[in-house]
């Protein structure tokens, strides 16, 4: 293959980034250097999520350097999910790669991604083969719910990052095809099919302070991924339903046998309990059911995932939406 004349293809590398000035820099370097040795033209678009440090200042000063360096602003924080789709909707590469702003996703991994893309995947996975830098508690925590996802839904979410290459096709069916607000992008790309491939990377320490996600942001994208992959905790409810009602008949036949040999009916113990057992099986089925409607308001709703109060090299006419 004669690389001097044929057309470089454009790579766009997204990173959204949430106060990570003490970072970014030392990432945007990085991450240039790596693209620099790909045979590829190149653009970064860094997404700035509403940082309330110097982030998005750090971004202007490196964009003077280089034009290929990108920025956009949000007006204040969305959150990862609504980050990554403003920076899908700005992109203009023939293939885009998602990273974290903190070093975490390593760059070193792009040129691996960028073959198996050229060899023909459509969506390149990195999957992280450990967490060093996790808690024990933090890497149980994840270890459960991404269980408790996978067997749910059926998409395994183990392990899975959101540092991924994206082929022009599938971003343009992630901006276009799936409109909907409850976002998961690890287990949407997964959902998709195409042809996938695989890259395994080592999680690095942290650049940077402490991770952005606290616990409740955490919880919230577990429902969002629960929620908006599968339908079977509803599902659930009704059989917890039919099997407390079998419950119910035996009990009751067995207190109307009693009646009938004209001994007293006992247990005033076991009425507390069954209540307060039936009560709270209510009360949990309420709640999955809670969800699930937030959900669909939140979907009827239809506000937009983020706002731009700010861009840098970004056209309106190249934005995919607006
Ligand atoms: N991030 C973001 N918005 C948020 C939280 C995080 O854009 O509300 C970015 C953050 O700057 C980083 C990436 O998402 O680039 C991953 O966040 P973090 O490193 O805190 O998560 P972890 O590595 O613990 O999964
Ligand atoms: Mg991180």
């Amino acid at each position: 293959m004669d690389l001097t004349t044929e057309k470089k293809p454009l790579i766009s590398v997204i990173i959204p980034a949430y106060n990570e000035s003490q970072g970014i820099t030392a990432t945007l370097n990085e991450v240039a250097r790596i693209l620099n040795t790909c045979a590829v033209d190149w653009e970064i678009v860094i997404v700035d999520d509403g940082s309330r440090d110097q982030t998005y200042q750090k971004v202007v000063e490196l964009a003077k350097t280089d034009p290929r360096i990108k920025g956009i602003a949000l007006s204040r924080n969305f959150g990862k999910e609504g980050a990554m789709l403003a920076g899908f909707e700005s992109a203009i590469g023939d293939a885009v790669i998602i990273l974290d702003a903190d070093l975490q996703h390593p760059p070193t991994l792009i040129p691996d991604m960028i073959d198996k893309w050229r060899s023909g995947a459509q969506i390149v996975h990195a999957v992280k083969r450990s967490r060093e830098d996790d808690s024990v508690s933090k890497k149980a925590a994840a270890y459960c719910i991404n269980t408790l996802i996978s067997s749910l839904s059926g998409i395994n979410v183990n392990n899975a990052s959101d540092f991924k290459l994206l082929d022009r096709e599938i971003v343009d069916i992630i901006i276009y095809k799936l409109p909907e607000r409850g976002r998961f992008f690890r287990g949407l790309t997964s959902w998709l099919g195409f042809s996938e491939e695989y890259l395994y990377f080592d999680v690095a320490s942290r650049q940077g302070d402490e991770s952005k996600w606290s616990f409740w942001s955490l919880l919230e994208l577990s429902i969002t991924a629960l929620t908006s992959f599968t339908s079977l905790p509803l599902r659930i409810i009704t059989f917890l339903g039919f099997a407390t009602l079998l419950l119910g008949f035996s009990v009751a036949s067995e207190a109307l046998w009693s009646l009938f040999k004209g001994q007293s009916v006992s247990g005033y113990a076991t009425i507390i309990i069954s209540q307060l057992l039936i009560g709270s099986f209510i009360m949990i089925s309420l709640g999955i059911i809670g969800e699930y409607i937030a959900k669909i308001y939140e979907e009827v709703k239809a506000r937009p995932h983020y706002l731009i109060k700010a861009s840098l090299g970004i056209t309106a006419k190249q934005r995919k939406v607006d």
